[in-house]
């Protein structure tokens, strides 16, 4: 018998950033000296107090099934962390932990949607919004942020994108993959468009909260509206602040009967996230953030050392992103021309895999994030290899025609 997807998994692309590491490891392994800009994740360890607390929670023998949604320690030190950091006040039962920030997403998609129901975000967007909405019955409809905004969309842009069909927003800031994140002014604006669609739901994406530049300070949602609050679930987790990113802890706030919904997709599916992931995030959580200014003020330098070999490529341009580690070139002037191997460029497919081919320089591909032409650029890797890289990028750009 042959084998033959389901239609839910055949309307779905796999991860592109995948397709472009593996493309890469595949020139390595022939010996060519590629340097890698796909990565998804902090070249930096994770602190050791976190790694301490997992290893005296596995001597604990804390390593058994816990509570499908997370232990009670877990979900207090979230709580805490909300009120805190994010001035947002949860109570336990208003907590979920899954593994990883991905499925967070997914069981809250999967517990909402229903076939026709429209879920909208800004593109350039997190490949997986697309898909997973795919996966769950959903319709993926993005909404178009272009360089001249920053990569941000306009509250016009959200009025127009709503229909009575929407279910939700994916709203997330700092932005993978174009790292621009939305001050509170323009939060605020974006929310007076949504209190006037009380059926639309707010998911919040704020993975790279932690990691921002200059005066640039982080919001959600909730806290920027709280007449919002009622509709938003605001997701985070630990995998890039804290390098935990193989540990896999996502986790969200929001309201009660979402949760328990959440839960239940949980409780048939992947059970708990790893018990002593779950207490090596109580650790992040609890312990201090300090690490991170060293950490932040490494990708700061390396973000505007990025930003300056793109400046001095003829045809590139990309305005300094606010957070996260990843800066979107924007390409269109690229577009029809020729490069020095006399490979014609039709578009940022074409961009990328002769970067790869001609520079060795791997760089993920605007199409995977729905925001052609252009390409992202991850500068979470050393500041030689970074160096390099930027040398091969002018290079190119040199031989262009
Ligand atoms: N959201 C965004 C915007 C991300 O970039 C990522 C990871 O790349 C995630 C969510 C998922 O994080 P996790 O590894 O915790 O599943």
């Amino acid at each position: 018998m042959s084998f033959k997807q389901s239609d839910a998994l055949a309307r779905v692309q796999p991860s592109a950033t995948l397709a472009v590491t593996q493309k890469a490891r595949e020139l390595r392994d022939k010996g060519v000296d590629v340097i890698s800009l796909g990565a998804g994740e902090p070249d930096f360890d994770t602190p050791d107090h976190i790694k301490q607390a997992a290893i005296e929670a596995i001597a604990a023998g804390k390593t058994k099934y816990t509570p499908v949604d997370g232990i009670p320690e877990l979900k207090q030190a979230i709580v805490d962390k909300f009120e805190r950091e994010n001035g947002l006040e949860y109570t336990a039962s208003q907590i979920s932990v899954a593994p990883g920030g991905k499925p967070i997403i997914y069981n809250a998609l999967v517990a909402t949607l229903n076939p026709g129901d429209e879920v909208i975000f800004p593109a350039p967007y997190w490949v997986s919004y697309p898909e997973m909405v795919r996966l769950c019955g959903g319709e993926p409809k993005s909404i178009r942020a272009g360089i001249e905004t920053g990569f941000k969309i306009t509250p016009e842009q959200l009025e127009d994108a709503i229909t009575p069909r929407t279910k939700w927003l994916i709203f997330n800031s700092p932005s993978n993959p174009t790292g621009a994140g939305y001050s509170r002014p323009e939060i605020k604006a974006l929310t007076e468009v949504l209190l006037s669609h009380p059926h639309v739901m707010i998911m919040t994406d704020d993975m790279y909260e932690h990691i921002v530049y200059g005066d640039f300070t982080f919001s959600t949602v909730a806290q920027v509206e709280p007449a919002l609050y009622e509709r938003t679930l605001t997701t985070n987790g630990v995998s890039k602040a804290f390098s935990m990113t193989g540990w896999r802890i996502g986790y969200a706030g929001g309201p009660k009967a979402l949760i328990s919904a959440m839960r239940k997709v949980m409780s048939q599916t992947t059970s708990n996230a790893c018990s002593i992931s779950q207490w090596a995030a109580v650790a992040a959580l609890n312990g201090p953030l300090d690490f991170l200014k060293e950490r932040n003020a490494a990708f700061l330098r390396r973000r505007d050392r990025m930003l300056g070999d793109i400046a001095a490529c003829a045809g590139l341009s990309a305005p300094a992103p606010e957070g996260a580690f990843y800066i979107f070139a924007e390409c269109s002037a690229w577009i029809g021309k020729t490069t020095g191997a006399g490979t014609r460029l039709e578009t940022d497919v074409d961009v990328c895999n002769a970067l790869l081919e001609e520079a060795a320089v791997a760089a993920v591909p605007g199409a995977a994030f729905g925001g052609s032409p252009g390409f992202r650029i991850s500068y979470a890797t050393s500041d030689e290899a970074l160096l390099e890289a930027g040398k091969r990028l002018r290079k190119m750009a040199d031989a262009i025609t």
